[in-house]
């Protein structure tokens, strides 16, 4: 394997031989950008694309992801709307056919001076439909030269400032590019996928694709080239992840759960106030299948907020107890860990399980009795926080481990659980995060997911407002009139964790506001980040008990709290929470049988982004179509990043956010050659064995997998 890998010129050889570059270009590719081999080079993708290949005209823009064009034309009419630092210019341009909006949000008056309305332009720049209107905004603009030669369509490189100041222009790295290309060197880049995939899924070869994406020879080309590419390294993504899972799962014992015995039953007919909705009834048993067949569970539980997933929870940590065994449920903040605990010590009561909570701020005396309960196996199921993975905590016989809300846990957390039984528990993940299966599958890699698509039946729809810090009084007056119904109302402040000082002022300003508004009628509960563990539950218990009326936090009460009585939350400051965020927070009303309320409090003064991503909260309140349009307003931004964050490496082309269509194709392939490995012929398997060897440094037998 090595020795074929050393073969290859294209990472034997180095850049500074190839025509064009040399020494002190080598030594920048290598220093700003980590390029070191051919290869590396062949694989730094250009960021972007621009087309000077012709003049687009209007009505030939399509598309959501345009290069970069030229269109020619003429200017007409220059309006100026705004004052001060939202001045802005809008012009219309014609190509003689159609028309588009230009608009300019600096230099207005230099821009008024240099454009006319009589001589014909070529404007250039990346053209965006808003609401079926095509914009530029800033273009590149110059008088129309009808002897100008055409240039092409050209990669643009991400390049750093040390470069560009030693003249390494994009340029110089288009010419480069154009070298490298020719290089004899070129004749070792062998193909990386079987020839069947390539055929049978219409790829473009990779010769071609890799030329197509440096120096594409029309749009069509380069969408090919970009395709492939992408759908290469999903492939191989998926491959890898899926391989590792799959011997893991196959080497990993697990306690056989084979009994569905007294106390789930006794639970599930007679202690079970409504019935389970189809979607908990099927993930049940998906989790059942699992937990009985000798192999170790991994499983994410996915559900909405409200989908019921702590019930599923609940059930499934029986299947362990009717075998004899010990639950624990671990929740990421101290608030939850006691709330969980409260449901769970209801039901337990009712069945004669012993259900024990343990947290940071829980006494001596009774922390002792909880850690011998655990080792005599007295206790059965144990609910926390993160103190349950301390040394001290040592189980008699641990079965199964829930843990809610996974992107609070890290890997190393669950495996230090695992190393408290012989054979390692159980494990079920609960999220109410909303991504694709496919994607949390892949995010989650070694997971098993199981859906709850379905929320209980009865539940009223949330009415979400977006409402302005000049409406407050109106505001004012709706939280009034629910309180006075019986009601009770949550208000949540963002704490931004830069400023957590400043964020905390403008809580305290805010409570001094609410205490004023309704504070004579009216308990008042308040829970910040920066309590004392004792003081928050004692907070937290005046609203759920319902002594208080209004609870004032911040975003402590995201995750899980469940009051069903509360049928307002205001959320302060909206436009600075992620929407999922806000959709986590409005979960928090709608569980009891009333009308809710979801006011999404914002200054007047936002930005058309911002107002947009509010608008998708008052639209919907499916939790999936939420963080579909998160994904696409913040594009490869904040939720691309996390998402990056839990693979072993850095993707070049895809996006695992935006590529979901390929993502899903990619997977379902690497599940068709590793369900039946040995069908793979050895010429293709040795494709594969190279390339996961190359991308994961790892020496990998095909002929092991099987
Ligand atoms: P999640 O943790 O998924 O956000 P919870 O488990 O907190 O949701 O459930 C929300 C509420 O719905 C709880 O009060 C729970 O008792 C109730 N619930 C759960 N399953 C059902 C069901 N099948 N029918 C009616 N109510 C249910
Ligand atoms: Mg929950």
């Amino acid at each position: 394997m090595r020795g074929e890998l050393q073969k290859s010129r294209l990472d034997r050889e180095t850049l500074k031989f190839v025509k064009g570059i040399g020494e002190a270009r080598a030594g920048l590719l290598a220093k700003e950008l980590d390029l070191r081999t051919l290869r590396d080079l062949l694989y730094y993708f250009p960021f972007r694309h621009i087309d000077r290949s012709h003049f687009y005209s209007i009505s030939e823009l399509s598309g959501t992801e345009m290069p970069a064009v030229q269109i020619r034309g003429w200017f007409r009419r220059f309006v100026t709307e705004g004052e001060g630092a939202k001045k802005r210019l809008t012009a219309l341009f014609t190509d003689g056919r159609s028309a588009m909006e230009v608009t300019w949000f600096a230099g207005i008056t230099g821009v008024l001076r240099r454009l006319n309305t009589e001589q014909e332009y070529v404007i250039f720049g990346k053209p965006t439909n808003y609401r079926g209107t095509w914009q530029m905004a800033h273009p590149e603009i110059e008088a129309y030269d009808p002897v100008k030669p055409a240039e092409g369509l050209r990669g643009i490189y991400s390049l750093t400032d040390t470069m560009r100041k030693r003249g390494f222009s994009q340029l110089v790295m288009q010419k480069i590019m154009a070298s490298l290309l020719a290089n004899p060197a070129m004749e070792d880049l062998q193909e990386a996928l079987p020839a069947e995939m390539l055929q049978r899924l219409r790829l473009m070869p990779l010769r071609e694709a890799i030329v197509n994406i440096h120096t594409p020879a029309d749009v069509r080309s380069l969408q090919l080239a970009t395709e492939r590419l992408k759908f290469e390294e999903l492939f191989y993504l998926e491959l890898n992840i899926l391989r590792f899972a799959r011997r893991r799962s196959m080497q990993t014992p697990g306690r056989i759960l084979g009994r569905i015995g007294e106390k789930f039953n006794t639970f599930y007919s007679d202690v079970l106030p409504f019935s389970l909705t189809d979607a908990q009834k099927r993930v049940l048993r998906e989790i059942r299948d699992d937990v009985r067949r000798g192999r170790q569970m991994n499983r994410l539980l996915q559900g909405d907020v409200g989908s019921g997933k702590t019930l599923v929870a609940f059930m499934s940590m029986l299947m362990a107890v009717d075998n004899g065994l010990q639950a624990a449920l671990m929740a990421p903040t101290e608030i939850l860990a006691r709330q969980h605990g409260q449901s769970l010590k209801e039901w337990g009561d009712a069945i004669g399980v012993n259900v024990r909570v343990l947290t940071g701020s829980t006494r001596t005396r009774e922390r002792r009795e909880i850690h011998a309960g655990l080792l005599d196996g007295s206790v059965d199921i144990l609910v926390g926080t993160h103190a349950l993975i301390e040394d001290a905590v040592e189980f008699k016989d641990l079965g199964l481990v829930v843990i809610d809300e996974q992107h609070r846990f890290g890997v190393a957390q669950r495996a230090r659980m695992w190393a408290k039984a012989q054979v390692p528990p159980h494990v079920l993940v609960m999220t109410a995060t909303p991504i694709p299966r496919t994607l949390a599958m892949t995010v989650y890699g070694d997971l098993e997911v199981s859906v709850i698509d379905q929320l209980p039946p009865g539940r009223k729809p949330i009415d979400t407002w977006l409402r302005y810090d000049d409406n407050r009084m109106e505001v004012d007056r709706h939280i009034m009139r629910e309180l006075d119904a019986g009601r009770q109302a949550y208000i949540v402040y963002p704490l931004i964790h830069e400023n957590e000082k400043l964020s905390l002022k403008s809580l305290e300003e805010g409570l001094e506001r609410v205490r004023q508004v309704f504070g004579s009628k009216h308990r008042i509960a308040f829970v910040h980040g920066q309590m004392k563990p004792d003081e928050k539950a004692h907070q937290m218990d005046l609203f759920v008990s319902g002594q208080a009326r209004i609870m004032v936090a911040t975003t402590v009460i995201e995750v899980g709290v469940n009051v069903p009585n509360a049928s307002v939350m205001v959320i302060e400051n909206a436009e600075r929470f992620g929407l999922s965020q806000l959709h986590q927070l409005r979960g928090r009303v709608g569980r009891g049988a009333d009308k809710s309320y979801c006011i999404l409090m914002s200054k007047r003064n936002i930005g058309t982004d911002t107002r947009k991503r509010l608008s998708i909260m008052t639209e919907t309140t499916d939790g999936f179509l939420v963080s579909e349009a998160d994904m696409k307003l913040r594009g490869p931004g904040d939720m691309e990043g996390t998402m990056q964050s839990g693979l072993a490496f850095n993707l070049r082309v895809a996006s695992l956010t935006k590529d979901g269509q390929i993502l899903e194709r990619a997977r379902a392939e690497a599940i068709r050659l590793l369900d039946n490995p040995a069908a793979v012929p050895p010429a293709d398997a040795a494709i594969l064995n190279r390339e996961l060897t190359r991308r994961f440094a790892r020496s990998v037998d095909w002929s092991q997998i099987s």
